[in-house]
């Protein structure tokens, strides 16, 4: 289960001993990757350009520096995050450990001293004898390495990034558009349709055995306003509260990019016009077209995830709960991901990278954290955990593997791999990216713990299988949850 192929597997460990193991950037990705490595027996470099060259948000000069908030999101596994964590800690995450050391109250969420906790990450790493830590800026691929150097990545680097994976592959900001449950859309109300009848992809609505099987109808979910909606969530939402920007986030706005409040602002009709527009969009039931239209895309094969196509925005996330589900049809919407706007470096990697996220004919050049296309401190974490183990693999001379699709960690992968690479953007850790269970579970807490129970196993069958050590302790306090 999860074994890849079609990698270069079988690379001659000698060969690659001749060359020193690299982690670039000592954030949380890259201190994750190091441990994992070192832990295994193979001698580390990581370099971190802090304090020589610092970044416009870190404040110290410490490895695995919390950057803004500090928390790692619930411990409970009926939350996707405390899923992720749960799992990371059946694999020895050192990242979850300090986090653990560190923990101050904060209900169920894993809350940290962050001062407490980036040291303790430091002491770990700088006293493992395996690992040294170099304090430079790196400009340019490593051969034997982890590239983890985030969402601030330095202009030389993220330069020789684009120079070896094309100058598309790398984005310098995000301007993520939210993303709901399928499940928890109204289909009363929404109909499916392309705008004119019009598809490229021959039965693209057509999502065999999926809860949304819908023939060739269409394949986007439509959410039709009527004059007084329309007016009514126009008005919430230029009233509503933005998140307050750091300074260096400041991006000029340009077409693709413009947070949907600021194109609101521009003029009653604007959204109407845009993302908004109604046109070539009757509604199959009425056979008239709706004053406006919003229009969800397909996020997932399984239909499970679906995106606000044009909602970038900027607005705080409680604010984004209450005016997006002023939409026909979203009502009781679930939001698994929220938009946002922020300076942030990403490669676009299901366009260019391996499943393992390395350089396509670079196996042992691999990449992990925010870097990558996830989005968040564990997220982040939780690749360079996996980049760790899987380029340890490498120079042991094993098959690179993945955990399954069942897993949230395997489910982060297969996102990174396999998400339309024309709309790519950064994804967090939820639900809608495991697999359904084999039966559907109606109640909502119920089916969550059905699908932790079965990541966690999942999880466990596959690190047997493939001969991955996971941790006593971490096992006990999975099962504890
Ligand atoms: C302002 C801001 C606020 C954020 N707030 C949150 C939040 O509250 N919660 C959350 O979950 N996520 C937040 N994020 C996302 C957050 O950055 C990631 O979740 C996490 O830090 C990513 O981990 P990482 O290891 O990929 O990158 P980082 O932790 O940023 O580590 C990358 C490291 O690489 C170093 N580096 C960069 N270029 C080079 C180079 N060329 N050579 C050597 N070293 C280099 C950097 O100095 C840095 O130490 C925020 C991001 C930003 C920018």
């Amino acid at each position: 289960m999860g074994r890849l192929s079609g990698v270069p597997m079988r690379l001659a460990a000698e060969y690659l001993m001749r060359e020193s193991v690299r982690i670039i950037g000592g954030g949380l990705a890259g201190s994750e990757a190091a441990w994992q490595l070192a832990e295994r027996g193979h001698d580390v470099v990581v370099h971190e350009m802090r304090p020589i060259r610092p970044t416009p948000a870190h404040k110290t000069d410490r490895l695995a520096e919390l950057v803004c908030s500090n928390t790692f999101k619930s411990t409970e596994t009926t939350n996707a995050h405390g899923l992720l964590k749960a799992e990371m800690r059946v694999l020895g995450s050192l990242i979850l450990e300090a986090a653990d050391a560190a923990r101050v109250p904060g209900g169920t969420a894993l809350t940290v001293d962050r001062e407490h906790f980036s040291r303790a990450v430091h002491e770990r790493l700088t006293a493992h004898p395996h690992i040294r830590v170099v304090r430079d800026e790196v400009t340019a691929l490593p051969d034997v390495g982890v590239v983890a150097t985030g969402p601030l990545t330095s202009d030389a680097l993220a330069a020789a990034i684009a120079a070896a994976l094309g100058v598309e592959s790398l984005a310098f900001y995000d301007a993520i558009a939210p993303i709901v449950a399928g499940d928890s859309v109204d289909e009363a109300v929404t109909f499916r349709a392309s705008r004119y009848g019009k598809e490229t992809m021959p039965n693209a609505a057509l999502v065999t055995g999926t809860p949304r099987d819908h023939g060739d109808d269409g394949a986007y979910l439509n959410c039709p306003m009527s004059r007084e909606q329309y007016e009514a969530f126009l008005d919430a939402l230029v009233a509503a509260d933005q998140a307050r920007a750091h300074e260096f986030d400041a991006i000029p706005y340009f077409e693709g990019c413009m947070p949907i409040e600021e194109m609101a602002r521009r003029g009653r009709d604007t959204l109407r016009f845009g993302p908004m527009k109604p046109v070539g969009l009757e509604d199959p039931r009425t056979g008239r077209r709706a004053y406006a239209v919003v229009q969800l895309r397909m996020e997932d094969r399984g239909g499970r995830m679906w995106n606000l196509v044009g909602f970038q925005t900027r607005l705080r996330y409680p604010e984004q709960q209450r005016v997006f589900r002023m939409i026909p049809g979203l009502e009781n919407a679930e939001f698994l991901r929220y938009g946002s706007i922020h300076r942030n470096s990403y490669i676009n990697s299901p366009a260019t990278l391996s499943a393992h996220l390395a350089v396509r004919d670079r196996p042992t050049t691999l990449f992990a954290g925010q870097l990558t296309g996830v989005e968040g401190y564990t997220e982040s974490s939780a690749t360079g955990l996996l980049a760790g183990i899987n380029l340890a693999r490498l120079l042991d001379g094993e098959d690179v593997t993945l955990p399954p699709p069942t897993t949230m960690i395997g489910a982060l992968y297969r996102y990174l791999r396999e998400a339309d690479p024309r709309y790519f953007q950064p994804m967090n850790a939820n639900f809608g990216l495991l697999d359904e269970l084999p039966t559907p579970v109606r109640d909502k807490r119920v089916k969550r713990e059905q699908l932790a129970a079965r990541a966690l196993a999942d999880l466990k069958t596959w690190a047997d299988t493939t001969g991955i050590p996971t941790t006593r302790h971490a096992e006990d306090h999975a099962h504890a949850r």
